[in-house]
């Protein structure tokens, strides 16, 4: 979820990352990180009565200027998360950057350096992701360091050899387990559905 105004004619189109990667734990709708959503093929089948947290959230790329249609999630393969994060007793927006494919080669996008370098040197909380799965959360370091800060100032090659030390810190980190919470409207893919077709569960 975002408070920034949206850019006006930026939509989705047809990515539905959002609807794959993140877990939902709502009242209205349950679903672990990295399922599909059954109601997500090329946009979402049941857009005008979508539930609550589906018609609240949208990424950051839909809300910072400046980035281009190139930064839709789906082509990019990197997921702008609006995040949040405690300073000193505040709680004050942040971002957390998702690669959603091979992260050597998305750590080596130009693009992706230039915008992390700009948003550590505007002082905006950055942290690094890395995705979650059914039953484990996401994990996130944060990027804001006095390093990261230096690197931002000298050029990328400096940006990016601290986000792959951050992606491997990253990747050596257990994930936490995510039980979720909400029960009654949980749905899952087409695939689970099949494979476990009679525990009493909706998908729809
Ligand atoms: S990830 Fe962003 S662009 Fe893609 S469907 Fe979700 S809100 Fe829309
Ligand atoms: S209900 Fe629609 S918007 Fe919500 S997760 Fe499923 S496909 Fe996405």
């Amino acid at each position: 979820m975002d408070s920034e105004p949206l850019i006006p004619d930026r939509t989705c189109g047809e990515c539905t990352v959002c609807c794959v990667v993140l877990a939902i734990d709502h009242e209205e709708i349950q679903k672990d990180a990295g399922i599909r959503c059954p109601h997500a093929n090329k946009c979402c089948r049941i857009y005008a009565r979508r539930p609550t947290p589906c018609r609240e959230f949208v990424c950051a790329w839909r809300a910072i200027p400046g980035l281009d249609d190139d930064w839709r999630p789906d082509r990019s393969g990197v997921l702008l998360y609006p995040d949040s994060c405690e300073v000193g007793g505040k709680t004050v927006p942040a971002l957390t950057i998702h690669l959603l494919h091979d992260p050597e080669t998305t750590l080596a996008n130009p693009s992706l350096l230039a915008f992390v370098a700009h948003q550590v040197r505007e002082d905006r909380r950055l942290y690094l992701g890395r995705l979650g799965y059914p039953g484990f959360r996401h994990l996130r370091a944060q990027l804001n360091s006095p390093q990261m800060l230096a690197a931002a100032h000298r050029g990328t090659a400096e940006v990016r050899a601290i986000l792959e030390q951050a992606w491997t810190f990253l990747s050596n980190q257990p994930h936490p387990q995510h039980t979720l919470s909400h029960r009654g409207n949980h749905v899952r893919s087409a695939d689970e559905v099949r494979t476990s077709p009679s525990d009493g569960i909706s998908a729809g």
